[in-house]
């Protein structure tokens, strides 16, 4: 059976990604860090369902928390096949506003936890000489977006790392690339106007919203033995939106 690990997978898009790969047969651990009544009920959801799955309490920001995971899972499951990399956050504010605090919180959460994760699961994907790393972006991070500069940059960094390791870890045939949402459905894009989402909605070739399971089905995919000649790329999963 292979395993994944998917960050962040309590809610939103990477609960979404957990409930596809433990369907589709993977042994999925579903790492969390506040949101643990929301991890405890996906565990709950899926063992009813008959599939193999495991929840593991991390702050991906803090390198000993990810070592402590990927230590627990290679002990548990004697590999680790998949990294989704998906925890994430968002801040929209202007840069006069943004603190020290502001941008060392947005870069650990969304940049330094994909180095974190990366480094301690590597090693194992190495002397497996086989593995999949499927980085979490975003369209922002390509484009850029107004009072969401660090935000932006901290996804932007995500395509830069991602390339980088895709070199260097192709030889050990490992795949890494990333996966940039548009516009999806989650608590993340709560605090938006439905004037602000209907406009979104107008600029997007495809006429909709994403969710979720948009996004899940692009990770699955770049999982999959399918896109096995695919490394170091960026799959938008936007609809059109922002190209
Ligand atoms: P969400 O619904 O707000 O969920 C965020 C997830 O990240 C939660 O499960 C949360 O876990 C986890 N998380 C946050 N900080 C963490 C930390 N330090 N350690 C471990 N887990 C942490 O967000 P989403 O919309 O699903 O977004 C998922 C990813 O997609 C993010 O990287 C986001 O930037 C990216 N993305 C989203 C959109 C969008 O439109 N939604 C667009 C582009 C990119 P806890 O609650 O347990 O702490």
């Amino acid at each position: 059976m292979k395993t994944v690990i998917i960050t962040g997978a309590s809610r939103g898009i990477g609960a979404q990604t957990a409930r596809l790969f433990a369907k589709n047969g993977y042994a999925t651990i579903i790492n969390y860090n506040k949101s643990e009544k929301d991890a405890f009920a996906l565990k709950d959801e899926l063992l009813a369902q008959g599939c193999c799955v495991d929840l593991f309490r991390a702050d991906v920001s803090v390198y000993s928390e990810c070592k402590a995971m990927a230590d627990y899972v290679v002990k548990k499951y004697k590999r680790i096949d998949v990294l989704v990399n998906n925890a994430g956050i968002s801040q929209i504010k202007p840069l006069f506003d943004v603190s020290q605090d502001d941008f060392d919180l947005v870069m650990s959460t969304n940049f330094k936890s994909v180095f974190n994760m990366c480094k301690v699961v590597s090693d194992y994907m190495v002397s497996q000489k086989s593995g999949k790393i499927i980085n979490l972006s975003s369209v922002w991070g390509e484009v850029g977006a107004s009072c969401e500069s660090v935000y932006c940059a901290s996804k932007a960094a995500v395509v830069g790392f991602t390339k980088a390791l895709a070199k260097e870890l192709g030889p050990s045939n490992i795949n890494v690339n990333c996966v940039a949402p548009g516009f999806i459905q989650t608590d993340m894009n709560g605090c938006l106007s439905k004037d602000v989402v209907d406009e979104i909605i107008d600029e997007t070739p495809l006429a909709r919203v994403g969710n979720p399971q948009d996004v899940a089905n692009a990770i699955l995919f770049l999982a999959d033995e399918k896109s096995g000649f695919i490394t170091g790329q960026v799959l938008a999963t936007s609809g059109g939106w922002q190209m």
